[in-house]
């Protein structure tokens, strides 16, 4: 399995994804005071008949960014209009998106961390006024000028606030941070997808496999359809547990969802650096995988887990994660 593999999802088109991603606060399965907070911003907007206030969603992959933002144009009864930052590579292409949008709508912005500066300045007077202000012509001929936009709400996602430019950050008003999710919730994840796919699932076979899903929905989801495919494969009426031990052993999780990548990851820093610290830029290229792709996948899951500690001179694999590889600290 290749690292983004694990992502994959997010990119395929599916028919099952549209279905399963839920559309209403209510289907939004956990993380329950930000619903509540949401959705007091959500009625109050709408009570003023004014846009809502921009968002920043952060967090890991997976957790449920852009699921969020569908979520927050479907209440608000606005259309939802989506991009990505490495899509935006020319102030025009921001403009073109801007001036298309209605009164309300929601513009959705994935990554937003990527975007290049020149484009993010064209974002303040917008986010800030409605105002787009843009250079026409070059050289000493060159004029800017200003068009009025429609009153909208921009949702930005990232995975790292800390790479948001402080301008570009103030100007959200509402901050919003998804968290890896507890097994129960992911669990009921499970349990409502399986649902949707038409698939039966025991409760204790749900709880294995939202046990072994890296407390991200996505990893979750895509967990399930496999043990689907290997419930048929066995003509089994229905998931159990056995159909998820299969499962898990040959996508080559462990119980507590670590795959073969997150184990090269520990092993890498055990065997090349006594269990560090080691330097990102080290690992990446120890592992042939960008420093960022570690960053945002590998790391996040092993720190919440305790397997590994990042300090001010690298990474070290703590004593836990030695005694999960079945290691011992020399
Ligand atoms: P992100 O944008 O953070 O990478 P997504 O919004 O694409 O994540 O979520 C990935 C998938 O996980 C979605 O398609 C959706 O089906 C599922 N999902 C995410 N959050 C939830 C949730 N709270 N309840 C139910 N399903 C969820």
């Amino acid at each position: 399995m290749n690292t983004n593999d694990r992502f994959l999802d997010a990119n395929i088109p599916d028919e099952l994804a549209a279905t399963i991603r839920p559309k209403t606060l209510n289907d939004f399965i956990g993380h329950e005071s930000l619903k509540q907070n949401l959705s007091v911003f959500v009625s109050g907007a709408r009570t003023r008949g004014e846009a809502m206030d921009h968002v920043l969603l952060y967090g890991p992959p997976g957790l449920g960014k852009t699921t969020l933002a569908h979520i927050v144009a479907n209440e608000l009864g606005t259309n939802f209009r989506a991009t990505a930052a490495p899509m935006l590579t020319k102030q025009g292409d921001l403009a073109a998106i801007l001036t298309s949008l209605e009164p309300m709508d929601v513009l959705f912005i994935d990554e937003i961390h990527r975007l290049p500066t020149a484009i993010e300045e064209v974002l303040y007077s917008a986010m800030e006024d409605y105002k787009l202000d843009i250079m026409l012509g070059e050289g000493p001929s060159a004029k800017s000028v200003r068009i009025d936009l429609p009153p909208f709400t921009l949702v930005g996602a990232t995975t790292r606030t800390g790479l948001l430019s402080n301008p570009l950050r103030d100007r959200f008003g509402i901050d919003l941070r998804l968290t890896f999710y507890a097994p129960d919730d992911l669990a009921k994840i499970i349990i409502r997808s399986a649902s949707i796919l038409g698939t039966q699932i025991d409760p204790d076979a749900a709880r294995a496999l939202a046990a072994a899903a890296r407390g991200t929905p996505r990893i979750a989801n895509r967990l399930l359809k496999r043990a689907r495919d290997f419930a048929a494969a066995t003509h089994a009426p229905r998931i159990t547990a056995d159909t998820i031990k299969t499962t898990l052993v040959q996508l080559h999780v462990d119980g507590s969802g670590l795959d073969e990548i997150d184990r090269e990851y520990m092993t890498a820093i055990i065997r090349h650096y006594a269990g560090g610290p080691v330097g990102i830029d080290n690992l990446a290229a120890a592992l042939s995988e960008p420093a960022d792709t570690i960053e945002d996948v590998i790391e996040p899951y092993l720190m919440q887990l305790g397997f590994v500690q990042r300090t001010p001179r690298g990474r070290v694999v703590t004593d836990a994660g030695y005694a999960h590889l079945g290691l011992v600290k020399s």
